[in-house]
């Protein structure tokens, strides 16, 4: 039988990781984990707790109830991919509100959120057959992957895509606000303490400013049969 690979996607908001990562996971029959829905799903629990809101956060709180908290992955037929359930509700779209955005970085700051997550990560990847996508994936969760992606692009480019994605989901929001929120994310994920956002030494650099979807993910996909052919030979 062919032998699996991890495959870690790490990379700044909105760079397009998701989407070649579950085209990846399609294509090879890999399990896809977005760890971003994670996190955004402990931070969707605290705000509707209020222990998380603005101008308010009570880490000692958010840290007393994590271990109330489960989330899991339902595939979902008709869309291809795992949805992110928290205590057994599908919030697959809930945790994309821009209010979500404004706080998860700030929750995913906590060393407590984040060993409680990189956990699971970590189990739901054990097998290997896993393309997983996120910001400490490749230094973190799995330093040991066969392949490392980091996926770069510029911020303007990276906030117009999500605005764009926002907009077509009918979503009230300004470009300036998404280029805001999309800075600021990028800012404190990349500073904080516990396993800031940073490209692995053995991480290999994708540009995704230029290159249309259909020729970036054929290079990616290359880059990944080459890897799998030779951890086979
Ligand atoms: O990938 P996505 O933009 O949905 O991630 C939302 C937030 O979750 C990030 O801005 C970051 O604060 C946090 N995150 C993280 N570590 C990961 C994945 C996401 O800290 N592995």
């Amino acid at each position: 039988m062919e032998k699996k690979i991890t495959i870690a996607i790490d990379g700044f908001s909105s760079t397009g990781k998701s989407t070649v990562a579950r085209r990846l996971a399609k294509e090879l029959g890999y399990v896809y984990v977005d760890t971003g829905a994670m996190y955004r799903a402990v931070t969707l629990y605290m705000m509707r707790k209020v222990f998380v809101s603005e101008g308010n956060f009570d880490e000692e709180a958010i840290i007393r109830h994590l271990p109330f908290i489960n989330l899991k992955f339902v595939f979902n037929e008709d869309k291809g991919y795992g949805e992110i359930y928290l205590n057994d509700e599908n919030v697959e779209e809930e945790i994309r509100y821009m209010e979500v955005s404004k706080h998860v970085s700030r929750v995913s700051a906590l060393p407590k959120v984040r060993k409680m997550l990189v956990d699971q990560q970590q189990e739901m990847g054990k097998d290997k057959g896993v393309v997983m996508d996120g910001r400490d994936i490749g230094t973190v969760v799995f330093p040991d992957a066969e392949l490392k992606i980091f996926m770069t692009a510029s911020t303007e480019q990276r906030a117009k895509r999500r605005y764009d994605e926002l907009m077509g989901r009918g979503d009230d929001i300004s470009y300036e606000e998404v280029l805001k929120n999309v800075k600021d994310r990028d800012f404190m994920d990349s500073t904080r303490e516990d396993s800031p956002l940073r490209k692995a030494d053995d991480a290999i650099e994708f540009d995704n400013s230029t290159l249309e979807l259909e020729e970036q993910f054929d290079k990616v996909l290359k880059i990944v049969k080459d890897k799998i052919a030779e951890v086979n030979s």
